[in-house]
Parts: C-alpha cells; structure tokens; sequence
C-alpha cells in the first residue's frame, strides 16, 4: 500500500510538473505572437520635481492585455520573455512606442517632460539596441536628451564590454542612463563608478522604511549624499505618503515617483490630468499632481 501510495504521489508530482512545463509552453507561444497581434500596451507614471511638484518625467511601463480584458504586470511575463529570447523584440516594441506616444503629446521641446524606458539585460548586449533607439528617435523628432534608459544593476553584473560600449554611445548621444533599484540585488558602486549613470533611483523598498525606521532613513540620506557626491540625480521610487514626501525632499532628493503623485495609467489620462499644468506656467504649483 505504502509503494502504491509512493507511486501515486510521484504520478502526482509528476501531472504537477506536466501541468506546468504546458502553462509555461502555452505562455511563451502567446508571448510569441503578442507583439504581432498588439497585445501590448504601456501605461506612464510621472516622475515630479522634489521643490516644484512639477513632472519631469514619465515611466513607461509595460501591460499586457489577455483576451479577457485584464492587463498583465510584467513581472508575469518579463522574465519568460527574455529566457524566450523574446526582449529584444518586445523591448523595441516598447521603445518605439514610448517614444512615438510621447513625442506626439508633449511637443519636441528639450524643455518638456521626459520619457523613461525601462531596458532588459539581454536588450543592452544587442548590437541592433543602440541603432534602433537612434532611429526611434531620430523617426519621431524626439531630441535624444528626452529618453532616460531605466537598467537594472542586474544587468550589468557580467561587464560585457558591449554593454559598456552601448553605454557610453547612448551616453555621448545624449540619451540620460538610470540606474533602476538601486540599493537591491547585486548592488556593486563600482557600476556608479564604472557607466555614465546621470540618475540613481532608489528603490521602494528603502523609501517604504525610511520614514519608520532610523536605520533606513540614514541610509536613505546616505544613499542621495552619495549619488549628488558622484554628480548623479536621485529619484525616490515607490513614494505613497506625504510623509516619505517631505523626508525625502528634506534630505535633498531631486526627484519623486510613487502613488502618491499617480499611478501608472494610460497616456490619455495623464495628459488630460497634466494638460492644465503645462499651460500655465506661470501659475504656482499645485500642492499634488495627481490623485493617487
Ligand atoms: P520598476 O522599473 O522599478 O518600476 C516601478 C514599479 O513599481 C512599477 O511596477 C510601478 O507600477 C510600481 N510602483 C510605482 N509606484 C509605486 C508605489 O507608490 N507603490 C508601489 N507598491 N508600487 C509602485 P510594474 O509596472 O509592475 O513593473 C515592475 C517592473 O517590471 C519594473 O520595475 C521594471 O523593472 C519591469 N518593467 C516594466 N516595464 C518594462 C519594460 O517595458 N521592459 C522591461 N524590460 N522591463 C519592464
Ligand atoms: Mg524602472
Ligand atoms: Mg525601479
Ligand atoms: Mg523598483
């Protein structure tokens, strides 16, 4: 009884792990047509100015929309993709798209809001990256010093030297490096050291506790003494409440993005929310961009 027990229990495993290699089969061959069948949409969050609340800046981040509607975050999806070898083609779907979208509604004025793409690890060791987000660019009008690049510091734990070399030519076109999630992951300040980073984004995780916990906000503090000490704006990633507002602003932190200033939603909606701002510049800045 105990080995036929045994044996049931391994045909079980067995069904589960069956079951799963399908679902991860069936995903990567949707993910396979999602682009062709644009099935993709982005949604943009604003990054706002610490002293003025005025957005500097939008995230474009990445949805996908299933048959029934909803809309997939990508960390569903992203990490298939790129083991897919599926990125590049979606990361310069998104490119294209964020560059396109955002060139149409703000104007080609150096002076208007950025837009901040983020990029994969496999993207930046693609000779074709680099030309392809010229030619975005170059097809829209949009003057490469409004593209920001989001990377991971994940991304550049194995220093290919085509990594460093994208690097530097979007650098010396003008395009603005981040450096996404700072402080998680395989943290090396070598990588601040060693890249032309212009922006250090930190992540939530510590802007979640700096505002409860001593520890955290002295390493918060440190985190943007360090950035500024390096030339590097910072922005504050994942920022809900007043008070982590007001911390971070008092510690000198450049720039803010979270739900307290909106969440990411479809272009249309937050233009129509920021449209009034933009006319009327002279106005004082509200106290809150957009509702959460
Ligand atoms: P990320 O680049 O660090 O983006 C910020 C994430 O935090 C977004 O999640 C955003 O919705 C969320 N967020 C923003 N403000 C707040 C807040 O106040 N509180 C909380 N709890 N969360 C907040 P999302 O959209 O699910 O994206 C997750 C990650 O997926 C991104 O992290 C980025 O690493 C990756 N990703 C997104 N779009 C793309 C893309 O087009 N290409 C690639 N390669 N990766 C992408
Ligand atoms: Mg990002
Ligand atoms: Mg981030
Ligand atoms: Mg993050």
């Amino acid at each position: 009884r105990a080995k036929e027990r045994g044996r049931n229990r391994y045909e079980f495993f067995t069904a589960e792990i069956n079951e799963r290699v399908q679902r991860r089969i069936m995903l990567e061959s949707r993910l396979r047509l999602a682009v062709l069948q644009s099935e993709f949409v982005l949604h943009y969050q604003p990054i706002v100015e610490a002293e003025s609340r005025r957005p500097a800046a939008l995230e474009a981040l990445l949805r996908w929309r299933q048959p029934d509607g909803t809309l997939l975050a990508p960390g569903h999806f992203i990490c298939v993709a790129e083991e897919a070898g599926l990125i590049g083609e979606i990361g310069a779907w998104v490119v294209e798209t964020a560059i396109r979208e955002t060139a149409g509604l703000f104007g080609r004025e150096a002076s208007a809001p950025r837009v901040a793409v983020n990029v994969s690890p496999r993207q930046l060791r693609d000779p074709c990256f680099v030309i392809r987000v010229m030619a975005a660019l170059a097809a829209h009008g949009l003057p490469p010093g409004r593209l920001e690049l989001e990377i991971t510091e994940g991304v550049l734990m194995d220093e290919a030297p085509e990594v460093t070399d994208a690097l530097n030519t979007l650098c010396g076109h003008g395009v603005r490096l981040s450096i996404d999630d700072f402080g998680t992951g395989y943290s090396s300040l070598s990588y601040l050291q060693r890249y032309p980073f212009d922006m250090l984004k930190i992540d939530r995780c510590f802007v979640s506790d700096a505002t409860d916990e001593a520890a955290a906000a002295r390493l918060v503090e440190t985190i943007i003494m360090m950035a500024h000490g390096l030339g590097l704006e910072t922005i504050a990633e994942g920022v809900e409440t007043e008070e982590q507002f007001r911390f971070l602003q008092s510690k000198g932190c450049d720039l803010m993005q979270g739900y307290l200033m909106g969440r990411p939603a479809p272009l249309a909606e937050i233009a129509a929310r920021f449209a009034t701002r933009f006319a009327a510049d002279a106005a004082p800045p509200p106290p809150k961009l957009l509702e959460a």
